[in-house]
């Protein structure tokens, strides 16, 4: 069997449901890992003179975009290329044929809705309505340095609201939240499991949740609300390259998307041929800005937006 090292920033039940997919299509032993976005492309940077990764396979596309800019990956273009949605074909154009989208998916917000009742609290719609002193310690988002589903909230705030006034925001919104967790579906986790209020997250992460019966409330943000684009790339100098090209191919393909709606996930796949999981939510029918991959998801912006964040709302030097 040919061999594979995969970094997997999608929820844990897909990094496993594709490793066992890729073990019985593509007879390729992978190692999968789970990490949260920023920490793979920490890890892809760290590797750079020797790479022990050969894909990066889910998460924020921004990272990926940013590790084009880097020189980090290798060029790659699939078959499946004619397949793809529009805005697929974007992303992979803007990454200078680095890195393919794999999924779309909106920001938003879930609460508990057994909390919020027994806390006699007023159900939040807006972004703004998150600033409510009611909401004091109820609030968890995670930490934009390692979560990409936290990256794609601060650039989200930036285009809503200009940047300054996403820092005021962000400043504010800091009385009310309870923890920054490194990984992008803790907040929502969290709430899921009555431990925060509230949490911010990819509204298809709380559908999954919802649909396991945990009492969440979605929330598209009154205000607007921006997206993700989740991203495969090969990494450049990787061992395994034509498992690598191989691996790439199927998650692009409609089967190998197929794969995230039987391990229960819930984002809108890129292939135009793969169906819709049930649940995914309408993202037609969700207010969401013209969100700017080009400017959020290059290395310059990234770093900087990611430094001011840290010593403004952290207070990190
Ligand atoms: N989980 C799901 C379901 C996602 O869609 C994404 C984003 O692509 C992530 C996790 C990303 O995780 P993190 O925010 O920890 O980087």
């Amino acid at each position: 069997m040919a061999r594979l090292n995969v970094l997997c920033g999608v929820d844990e039940a897909w990094c496993s449901a594709m490793k066992e997919a890729v073990r019985i299509r593509l007879r390729i032993d992978a190692t999968v890992t789970r990490e949260s976005t920023g920490d793979i492309l920490d890890q892809v940077r760290r590797e750079k003179a020797d790479p022990q990764t050969d894909v990066w396979w889910g998460g924020t596309g921004d990272a990926q975009l940013q590790a084009a800019d880097e020189g980090l990956l290798q060029a790659y273009q699939p078959p499946s290329s004619a397949a793809m949605l529009p805005w697929a074909d974007n992303f992979f154009d803007l990454s200078g044929g680095h890195s393919a989208g794999i999924y779309a998916g909106a920001l938003g917000f879930a609460y508990n809705t057994d909390l919020l009742k027994q806390r006699g609290l007023k159900p939040p719609a807006c972004w703004k309505d998150l600033l409510d002193g009611t909401y004091a310690g109820a609030i968890e988002l995670a930490d934009p340095n390692s979560s990409g589903t936290a990256y794609t909230a601060l650039a989200t705030l930036v285009q809503l609201f200009g940047e300054d006034e996403a820092f005021k925001y962000l400043g504010r919104l800091g009385a009310n939240i309870r923890a920054y967790p490194s990984s992008g579906s803790a907040p929502v986790k969290d709430a899921a499991h009555g431990e925060t209020l509230i949490g911010i997250s990819f509204i298809h992460d709380a559908v999954t949740l919802r649909q396991a019966g945990y009492p969440l409330e979605i929330v598209a943000p009154c205000e607007g609300t921006g997206y993700e684009i989740g991203a495969v790339s090969i990494v450049k100098g990787a061992k395994n390259p034509e498992a690598a090209r191989a691996f790439v191919d199927f998650v692009l393909s409609a089967e190998g998307q197929a794969t995230g709606a039987g391990a229960g996930q819930n984002q809108v796949p890129s292939n135009a041929g793969a169906s819709l999981p049930p649940g995914a939510p309408d993202i037609s029918m969700i207010r969401m800005v013209d969100y700017d991959f080009a400017t959020f998801g290059s290395a310059d912006e990234r770093s900087r937006l990611l430094k001011r964040f840290d010593s403004e709302i952290r207070g990190i030097p």
